[in-house]
């Protein structure tokens, strides 16, 4: 759909293009994604979309299999993986340590900065961000977009069970006032102030899409069409899900605290109304057995305790992480053999 974009005369130079890819064991995958982003970024050099020292920078999440050897043959040599030696797209960096896709892709991004991309976009390895809209958010970038959003324009591919649950997130988000690009994963173009920004937000716990529409700037959309993983499995089972949830809430919004207080004063609205109730039926001799009642009462107060001390813990864990201060992730390898600042 967006192949025949073209890039404005407008723009004096072309920019230099940091396309961040975050890997986790994504052997399967890798040689058609390096396939299809290299034609794509020979297509955009060709059309003077892009500079000849842009980049593909893949980030290895710490994988078991050999994603890491796969990357570093990309870099070292492209022509083994049946690429065009031409131009050598490639380039890598190696966390020592499994860190989560949000801190492979922040890393990424940090990393096109420190190495002074002029834009970053950030894709997943399994080809389900569509590769063609690349072109149309340069586009959007070069009319004066600071951050463009690839947002999925149906959840087609999704199973029921996770486009149920991820429209019940975005309206959970919303309503507790936290701004999101709905049905927006992370696949977006920063530019160069953006990334900026973005490097001054010091927390471990990292939920990129709530930060970057944080950020403001000028932002446009581009939507594609999201395809199933080309390969592999999802590296986001059920538990991952329901913890980038939880990190979305609790770094976003301190509402849920508040609806703790709020459950409290109301129950014990309701004990003192249990108390002058319970005294005069004592006082008028109606002495009731109640054995009912007072089971019903201890095990709904005793949820309700067990909720709010839940929601509470979730907010002391993250004030518990946060105050250590650890990095977010330790980079072990890259394939230009030099290591990028601690
Ligand atoms: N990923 C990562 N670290 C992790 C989990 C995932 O870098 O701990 C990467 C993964 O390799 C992929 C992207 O994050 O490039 C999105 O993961 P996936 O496609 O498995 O998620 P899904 O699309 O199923 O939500
Ligand atoms: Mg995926």
């Amino acid at each position: 759909m967006t192949n025949d974009c073209r890039v404005s005369a407008s723009s004096p130079v072309a920019p230099r293009l940091c396309v961040v890819v975050p890997c986790y064991n994504e052997e399967d995958v890798l040689p058609e994604t390096s396939r299809r982003l290299s034609e794509k970024l020979d297509s955009l050099f060709g059309r003077g979309a892009i500079s000849k020292d842009s980049r593909v920078l893949f980030v290895n999440d710490g994988s078991r299999d050999l994603t890491w050897f796969l990357i570093r043959t990309l870099h070292d040599d492209p022509s083994s993986m049946g690429l065009s030696p031409r131009q050598p797209w490639f380039s890598g960096i190696s966390f020592a340590h499994n860190e989560g896709h949000q801190n492979a892709l922040y890393a990424g991004l940090m990393e096109a900065l420190d190495r002074g991309y002029d834009c970053a976009i950030s894709l997943d390895a399994d080809l389900q961000d569509d590769i063609d809209a690349i072109d149309e958010m340069l586009v959007k970038h070069d009319a004066g977009a600071e951050i463009v959003y690839g947002v999925r324009s149906n959840r087609d591919t999704d199973t029921a069970f996770k486009r149920g649950t991820a429209g019940m997130f975005y309206d959970l988000m919303a309503w507790l006032g936290v701004e999101m690009v709905s049905n927006c994963a992370d696949y977006r173009l920063m530019g160069r102030r953006s990334l900026e920004a973005l490097s001054q937000y010091t927390e471990v716990n990292l939920f990129l899409r709530g930060i970057v529409p944080a950020l403001g700037f000028t932002t446009d959309v581009v939507y594609y069409v999201r395809a199933e993983r080309f390969a592999g499995e999802s590296k986001y089972p059920l538990k991952k899900m329901v913890s980038f949830a939880l990190e979305g809430i609790t770094s976003f919004s301190v509402k849920p605290i508040r609806w703790v207080t709020m459950l409290g004063i109301v129950s014990l609205a309701v004990s003192f109304i249990m108390v002058v109730y319970t005294l005069v039926q004592a006082f008028t001799g109606h002495v009731v057995a109640g054995w009912s009642s007072l089971m019903v009462s201890i095990w709904f107060v005793g949820g309700l305790v067990m909720v709010s001390l839940g929601v509470v813990g979730e907010y002391v864990g993250r004030i518990y992480l946060e105050s250590k201060g650890r990095p977010r992730y330790i980079i072990s390898e890259t394939t230009d053999g030099e290591l990028p600042r601690a």
